[in-house]
């Protein structure tokens, strides 16, 4: 500096006051938008300048929960739904699956339905036989009292065993479609047997058992290996059925811990058709059908 003359100096502090002034300015400019979300927006723009337009970007979806929210907050959804434990859900979680708060329109009432519902409280008349009984293609005693079931839920059986085949389990049709008097027959066999308390825990009585129905299905394996017993839980075949029967339209009909529910004990073995359709939404939602259906 002791070279530099009055002038010189002079100029040279005046270039770094500019030059002090204008880092200042820069930083003012970038804390204000930062402050003020511009820079947010910088970001947006330039982002969707890269992305095709109807796609939005991840900020842009966490600052408008209110859209996602909104099918579960309009009143005629959850009005329309019958079962208060549904609308409870459904309102209580922030994004309901199509399943929670569609109405469900299946028939449980006509005999006729695959969703039918048959129990010990909702018996069906003893005049009732289904229409299209046939012999599945599946191994079982051949025996047309005790093997037959309605066309589609027998189709769909031999399919369901097939799977269960290539995947190393032999099933086999223990007892399927049951008229009103071979019900009654069954029912003086058990009460003989083991005493009226125990005949009333099983899908026994007349005109109580979907099997009449001709859609439950009593399934073992080739081996017999715990058959009609609750140690059939224990093999890999329950497994394979309990993971894998809604793809083919059945559902384990009296699961473990539901008597109260369903009426009859736990019967690893039963497996009953609805159709794909129902099967796959009454498996997802984890419930038995009265459940599932506001009937418990
Ligand atoms: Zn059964």
């Amino acid at each position: 500096m002791k070279h530099m003359n009055k002038n010189t100096e002079k100029s040279f502090l005046s270039k770094v006051y500019v030059i002090v002034a204008l880092i200042i300015a820069i930083l003012a400019l970038l804390l204000y938008l930062i402050l003020s979300g511009g820079a947010e927006k910088i970001q947006k723009a330039i982002s969707s300048q890269d992305k095709p337009a109807h796609t939005q970007t991840p900020e842009a979806d966490d600052k408008t929960p209110e859209s996602t929210q909104t099918p579960s907050a309009e009143p005629s959804s959850s009005a329309d739904t019958e079962d208060p434990a549904e609308t409870a859900e459904a309102s209580s979680e922030p994004e309901p699956t199509p399943s929670a708060t569609a109405e469900i329109t299946d028939d449980i009432e006509s005999d006729d339905s695959l969703t039918k519902i048959v129990s010990p409280s909702r018996t069906i008349a003893s005049s009732y036989v289904p229409a299209n009984l046939v012999m599945p293609d599946v191994p079982c005693i051949l025996d047309e009292n005790q093997n037959l079931m309605r066309a589609d839920a027998a189709a769909a059986l031999e399919e369901m065993f097939a799977a269960a085949g290539n995947d190393g389990y032999e099933l086999f049709l223990i007892s399927g479609y049951r008229s009103y008097e071979f019900q009654q027959m069954l029912r003086k066999y058990w009460v003989e047997k083991k005493g009226e308390a125990y005949a009333d825990e099983l899908d026994t009585k007349p005109g109580g058992s979907e099997h009449q129905l001709g859609l439950a299905a009593n399934i073992g394996t080739t081996d017999g290996k715990c058959e009609l017993n609750v140690c059939f839980a224990d093999t890999g075949a329950y497994a394979w059925l309990k993971e894998n029967s809604w793809k083919y339209g059945y559902i384990e009909r009296y699961p473990e811990s539901k008597q109260d529910i369903t009426g009859i004990t736990f019967s690893p073995w039963n497996f009953r058709y609805v159709g794909k359709d129902a099967a796959e939404r009454i498996y997802q939602s984890g419930k038995t059908m009265e459940e599932y259906y506001g009937l418990s």
